[in-house]
């Protein structure tokens, strides 16, 4: 904050609602942009300000402030004027920053937080978790939530990365954290794709009659619907206990489909992928050309990725995010 000021000539800014009649210093970006604000709104909402304005204002040599030329005193920051509007603006109550990207977000918070701004620093917390930011950049989110300590934000944000598979995308903030809060995100990733996989049979699995994986592809017999070399078991029944356990071998349509839906979940346990492969006209050709699969094949399909997309919605759910702050 040095009012070392030797050219070029400042650009005031005197657009709503920077042309208050009430305002009584200026703050000067690095750029060379004039903000006059009212002090008691600045004083308000941050306590670096109050406690600068409660200084005695004399001539001395130690005096913070040079003067602008209509008479205001002038506070030199360091920010440049894009980012020192985004943070004023919200010292008018009524006034709502709109932010267009997430670096934008991150440095009005940094600035923010050096000069004690609470409620704009809770407000700029808020919009991180807005749609439009973590679910386009949940890596960089993620790892601006790290940086400022923002526990509900890195956990929205690891849960976006679901959608994704790891290491997802790059961002500079990653630079910013420790390697330790990366290792955290992977294994998170990690884990809920391995608690979403298991919640899919694989061979040698025994399928309980009447869930979602009791199909018709366990009971198909049919000479030219072709069978996976995969067994299962089929039984016994939570409503009829004097059913025999029995082994099956899954048709190869049906078991191809969730061979495909494993390893989409593994990869994204939280993408809609595999519900668009399992759904998919190719995922159930070969049993629309079954006479015994075709009648049950794609209604019982729909429900299992239903009833699963609400499984690992809850399993997920069961995952908690290990964070260090
Ligand atoms: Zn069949």
């Amino acid at each position: 904050m040095s009012s070392d000021n030797a050219a070029p000539k400042p650009t005031p800014r005197s657009t709503y609602p920077f042309n208050s009649p009430k305002a009584d210093v200026i703050l000067r970006s690095s750029d060379g942009v004039d903000f006059p604000m009212p002090k008691l709104l600045l004083s308000l909402s941050s306590s670096v300000f109050s406690d600068m304005f409660d200084l005695p204002q004399t001539n001395s040599d130690s005096k913070p402030f040079a003067n602008s030329g209509d008479g205001l005193p002038v506070v030199d920051v360091s920010e440049v004027s894009h980012v020192l509007e985004m943070l004023l603006r919200p010292c008018f109550p009524w006034e709502v920053p709109v932010f267009s990207t997430v670096k934008e977000l991150a440095e009005v918070l940094q600035a923010a937080e050096k000069y004690g701004m609470e409620r704009i620093v809770d407000s700029v917390r808020k919009t991180f978790t807005e749609t439009k930011y973590v679910e386009n950049h949940p890596e960089e989110v993620y790892a601006l939530a790290c940086r400022f300590k923002f526990k509900d934000v890195a956990r929205t944000a690891a849960k976006y990365t679901l959608r994704k598979p790891m290491p997802g995308d790059y961002t500079p903030a990653f630079e910013d954290i420790s390697g330790g809060d990366i290792h955290r995100l992977m294994e998170y990733h990690k884990t809920c794709g391995n608690r979403v996989v298991s919640l899919v049979p694989e061979d040698g699995t025994t399928i309980e009659c009447g869930t979602i994986w009791d199909s018709v592809a366990l009971s198909c017999t049919t000479s030219t619907c072709q069978p996976s070399t995969s067994l299962l078991k089929r039984g016994p029944s939570k409503y009829d206990e004097r059913r025999r356990t029995s082994s099956r071998t899954p048709r190869q349509w049906w078991w191809s489909m969730l061979h495909d839906i494993r390893k989409e979940l593994q990869e994204r346990p939280l993408s809609a992928a595999w519900k668009e492969r399992a759904t998919s006209p190719e995922a159930l050709r070969k049993a629309m050309e079954c006479e015994t699969c075709r009648p049950r094949a794609p209604d019982e399909v729909k429900k299992m990725v239903m009833d699963l997309a609400d499984k690992v919605g809850n399993e997920i759910a069961k995952v908690e995010l290990q964070l260090n702050f």
